[in-house]
């Protein structure tokens, strides 16, 4: 499948390190697995490159021939999401791998060997866990700052 991504996304990316072969491991392997979120056709998915955790949120447009995946955002956190605690209330994302719907929630959080539980949203039925963009672009990346200052 081809991944689309447009300008302002790629200078987005690029920001944050991103590389574009990054997204493409991340979108390959949703779809292939298809273990990912899934909201009004929108996906969100993420894979373990490296010490980060790589999150693609994508639309996939369907042509007469072929269809092709475009990027909205992508964005990393090196927070390492544990075990589930709690599910509080619908998220409005569904995982696609249970076709369940996700929930809001909290997981055990590990950083630098401190664990932490945050909020995220959570699969009760396979066990997995996503950071939305808004948490790891502000809370998780304000943490990780935080721990990573105290270490130096
Ligand atoms: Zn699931």
């Amino acid at each position: 499948m081809d991944i689309k991504i447009p300008d302002n996304v790629k200078e987005v990316i690029g920001k944050r390190g991103i590389k574009e072969a990054d997204i493409e491991a991340v979108v390959k392997e949703a779809e292939s697995s298809n273990k990912k979120l899934v909201k009004n056709g929108r996906n969100l998915a993420k894979k373990k490159i490296g010490d980060v955790l790589v999150y693609v949120d994508y639309d996939i447009d369907k042509g007469v021939l072929s269809k092709h995946a475009k990027v909205n955002s992508a964005y990393t956190h090196r927070i390492v999401l544990q075990h589930i605690v709690n599910a509080d209330g619908p998220s409005g994302w569904t995982c696609a791998h249970c076709n369940e719907a996700a929930a809001f929630g909290h997981v055990q959080m590990e950083y630098m060997t401190v664990k932490r539980n945050g909020p995220a949203v959570v699969c009760a039925k396979c066990g997995d866990s996503w950071a939305e963009e808004y948490l790891a672009t502000k809370t998780l990346a304000a943490v990780e700052g935080l721990f990573e200052k105290k270490r130096a």
